[in-house]
């Protein structure tokens, strides 16, 4: 279906780009031939080859070539992605966007950020730290690429108060699949003016185009945090706290629920302690700009945990305590990962995640593995982890069992099987669940329309 790469292809590419960014060696290549995604669930396949352009018009002139001959093309960011998306699984070419790391402009009067698309989150975050802006949005691995937290609308911790990455983008410039340039939205604060094809991209996860600059809207920054570490002797009574403390009015930070189980390699890991005694916890995280008015907040925080359960209560209210807690929060996933088949993502209604967590447990005794929860309580959004611990040989056929009797007890929750790592190639067989025959049929004629040749990410969001 897709052609072979010959030399003569790979010497215009080099001409392109200059011959020190292409690479055609097989163990330079290996790094692009993976992800992040959890081991009993993860791909690996080699490109034919790598292309680290070094601008927007460069990189619509590599999708003209590779349109003309059929070649496949899979965007690439920092490879932290845990859905494969980022792995060229029918081979062809990888374009990293390493080079397009510069932070344009930050316009201190519009509150807008404009950068490359493969700028390090962490880069950015960095050069706001100069500013009295924020970029609100937080996904768990600041090495991750902006264009690529667009192109999977990343979440993060801070999700419950602020939105996910598309509340923030609202201009863009992208590449399409058969090489045109697009400029779309704009420093704008609303837009109405025809479909809105900004926002069909975001999320797309590289299937419809590349971002190439995108203009991100920033927000005053906080001057106060607090963390409050609320101790339970269980899940079920942490868990059931959390819609309650959504009511209070002052939508929190960051609300997350962690185990005990969960955070010990993590803590391991980096050599520190978690500063908190109990089984289960919610961290709650609040921001303002008063700190009277941010300790009255964490005092009622405080009531509403011991109305519903809670052993002890931990205000980290100093920054040295604080980055501890994070680092090791930050860490989890790191922790756990050489010990886990896969990392679930499923999103249920916020009210409903304590029923949710209860079904968790049940599917967890049913099949007799280890499924350890965490994560962002706050959305309806816990990640679900699924161990390799006591069940060695028939790994595969649990797998496939507990991700068939988790997916349909999200979706009877009125729930999707991905919140914030995507669909990607894992869960591309899986979608079913969660959108209907027609919604699927109309994804594939716009695939159709922006990728006629279906050369950009195949095989990734929808079923081949
Ligand atoms: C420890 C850890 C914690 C994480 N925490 C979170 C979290 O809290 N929330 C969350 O949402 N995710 C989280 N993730 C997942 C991951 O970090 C995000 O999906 C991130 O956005 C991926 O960025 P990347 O640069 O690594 O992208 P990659 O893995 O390289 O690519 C991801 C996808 O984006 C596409 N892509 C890459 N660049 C572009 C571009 N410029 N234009 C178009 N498409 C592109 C790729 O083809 C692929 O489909 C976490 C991952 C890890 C390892």
């Amino acid at each position: 279906m897709y052609c072979k790469i010959t030399p003569e292809f790979i010497e215009n590419l080099e001409k392109i780009v200059g011959k020190v960014h292409v690479i055609s060696d097989k163990t330079a290549m290996e790094d692009f031939s993976h992800d992040e995604t959890a081991p009993g669930v993860a791909v690996t396949h080699l490109p034919d080859v790598v292309i680290k352009p070094s601008s927007s018009e460069e990189i619509a002139k590599i999708l003209r070539l590779a349109n003309e001959k059929s070649i496949p093309v899979t965007p690439r960011g920092a490879g932290t992605g845990l859905a494969g998306g980022a792995v060229p699984i029918y081979g062809g070419i990888v374009i990293n966007l390493e080079r397009l790391d510069k932070i344009i402009e930050i316009d201190e009067d519009n509150l807008m950020i404009t950068v490359e698309g493969g700028a390090p989150l962490m880069k950015i975050y960095e050069a706001l730290d100069k500013t009295d802006l924020f970029l609100p949005p937080h996904p768990g691995e600041e090495s991750a690429q902006v264009g690529a937290a667009v192109a999977t609308n990343a979440g993060g911790v801070r999700t419950v108060k602020y939105g996910v990455m598309r509340t923030f983008v609202k201009g863009a410039e992208v590449v399409l699949p058969t090489g045109e340039i697009l400029q779309l939205g704009g420093k704008l604060l609303k837009n109405n003016t025809g479909y809105n094809l900004l926002e069909l991209l975001i999320g797309s996860e590289g299937t419809l185009c590349l971002f190439t600059k995108i203009i991100l809207r920033l927000l005053p920054k906080p001057k106060e945090i607090m963390i409050l570490l609320l101790e339970y002797k269980d899940a079920k009574s942490a868990i059931a706290t959390v819609p309650k403390l959504l009511k209070t009015g002052e939508i929190p930070l960051g609300l997350e629920y962690i185990e005990r189980e969960s955070i010990t390699p993590s803590e391991k890991m980096l050599g520190e302690t978690w500063p908190a005694k109990g089984e289960a916890f919610l961290m709650v995280v609040v921001v303002g700009n008063d700190q009277d008015e941010l300790y009255s907040i964490c005092e009622k925080i405080m009531e509403i945990g011991e109305e519903n359960g809670a052993l002890n209560v931990l205000l980290a209210d100093k920054k040295k305590e604080q980055d501890i807690i994070m680092k090791i929060r930050s860490n989890i996933y790191e922790g756990l990962r050489p010990d886990m088949l896969e990392i679930f993502d499923i999103v249920v209604p916020p009210s409903m995640i304590a029923v949710f967590v209860e079904k968790v447990r049940e599917v967890s005794s049913r099949n007799q593995v280890k499924l350890l929860v965490y994560g962002h309580a706050g959305d309806g959004n816990v990640h679900v982890h699924l161990m390799r611990e006591g069940i060695e040989k028939d790994w595969k056929q649990k797998l496939e069992q507990v991700k068939k009797e988790l997916f349909e007890v999200g979706k009877n929750m009125g729930g999707k099987i991905t919140a914030e790592h995507g669909i990607g190639v894992v869960k591309a067989g899986d979608i079913f669940y969660s959108l209907s025959e027609k919604e699927i049929e109309l994804m594939k004629s716009i695939k159709k329309v922006f990728d006629p040749k279906n050369i950009l990410n195949p095989g990734k969001v929808l079923p081949d």
